[in-house]
């Protein structure tokens, strides 16, 4: 087809219309909000609620193909939207990834290991929770938590009360701390012929729960994971009969890789191989949606570092822009607040000195 519906406005579907835009295809964007980085550059935009039917209907109308940007939309309604449009990845990878509980579930089906877990719907749970998972813990809503929201660290049982008023006492579920030396993700793409691909992985840290830098080559710790890491994705990719980009984070543990969380879209982990690789996620992300063969996903430098301008980094901005070397992305966001994703900057480099 030649528009791409996408459901959701922000910078990846502001980055994925521009990776669309230059493989010929216009995009149409479907948002709550007036308005949102992928504006400027989607030529089309609907106004509409994530569960408005009707809508939705009529924005399958002005479509040839339809695909999400954002996880933490309800899929029943978009079952109207499929029935209408291909819709890749498919809303059963959507219905799993949103859902913590399930997600774990099927990653453990997969061969996967996670952290130890129990489901919170009550505060009694929560202690009986304790009891089987230990601590340190973390609480984290079900649903619809992202940049480490809708979570809360439990030290000691004392923090559980204020813990589960921090959630808003949601459906939760509490997690053992796993102790990790380094965060990684695989970045799979796979076609709609079931090929797929993985990109090189980096190493990613957070700082207050938001993904701070991804940086390529990873410590050695995760080098040595890698294959199997890269297997659980691909085969939970096969397992979903996915089509598109998703990524799954990983801890490196001195037990190998433990799955946190998958999500069925392109990811800021990934934002890197725009300048990094050969093709990048976006790219590859358009063209699974369109049925298109994959590019090449291969490194174009040894040493590549994305970091994100969060919030109030907009301070630096003058400073990126004389560094020769940074290619600086902006997403159009005109107020900054504290947490918020404004932007960022990927360095290559052939000695590890960027
Ligand atoms: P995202 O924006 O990636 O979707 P999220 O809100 O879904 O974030 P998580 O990925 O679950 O949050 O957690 C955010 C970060 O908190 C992780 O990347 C990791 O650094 C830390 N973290 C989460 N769960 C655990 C755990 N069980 N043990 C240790 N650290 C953890
Ligand atoms: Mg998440
Ligand atoms: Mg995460």
């Amino acid at each position: 087809g030649s528009t791409i519906g996408i459901i959701g406005g922000g910078q990846l579907g502001r980055m994925l219309a521009i990776a669309a835009a230059q493989l010929g295809y216009r995009s149409h964007i479907y948002s709550p909000e007036p308005s949102g980085p992928a504006a400027d550059v989607a030529p089309r935009w609907t106004q509409g609620a994530y569960d408005d039917r009707e809508a939705l209907k009529a924005f399958a109308a002005d479509i040839d193909v339809a695909t999400y940007e954002f996880e933490n939309v309800d899929a029943d309604p978009l079952e109207t939207l499929a029935a209408l449009v291909p819709l890749h990845p498919p809303l059963n990878a959507l219905r799993i990834a949103q859902d913590r509980v399930a997600e774990k579930t099927f990653a453990h089906e997969q061969g996967a290991i996670t952290a130890n877990w129990a489901i919170v719907d009550s505060r009694e749970d929560l202690d009986v929770a304790m009891a089987s998972v230990g601590t340190p813990a973390i609480l984290k809503t079900t649903r619809f938590g992202y940049d480490g929201k809708g979570q809360a660290r439990i030290i000691s049982r004392e923090d559980a009360d204020t813990a589960y008023e921090a959630i808003g006492r949601s459906p939760a579920i509490l997690e053992a701390m796993v102790a990790f030396d380094h965060e990684f993700s695989v970045i799979v793409a796979r076609g709609q012929d079931g090929i797929s691909t993985v990109w090189d992985v980096p190493e990613n840290v957070h700082v207050d729960g938001i993904l701070a830098t991804s940086a390529i080559p990873p410590h050695a710790d995760v080098l040595a994971q890698l294959d199997e890491a890269k297997a659980i994705a691909t085969r939970i990719a096969d397992a979903l009969d996915y089509v598109g980009v998703m990524a799954v984070e990983f801890f490196a543990s001195a037990d190998g890789p433990v799955f946190n969380e998958m999500a069925p879209r392109v990811h800021n982990s990934g934002h890197w191989t725009i300048e990094g690789a050969v093709a990048s996620q976006f790219e590859n992300h358009i063209r699974a949606v369109c049925g298109l063969p994959l590019g090449d996903t291969a490194l174009v430098a040894p040493h590549v570092v994305m970091r994100n301008l969060i919030g109030e980094d907009a301070s630096r901005w003058p400073e990126l822009f004389a560094q020769t070397g940074a290619h600086v992305h902006l997403y159009g966001k005109h107020e900054a607040s504290p947490g918020r994703k404004m932007g960022h900057v990927t360095r290559l480099s052939i000695n590890n000195n960027g």
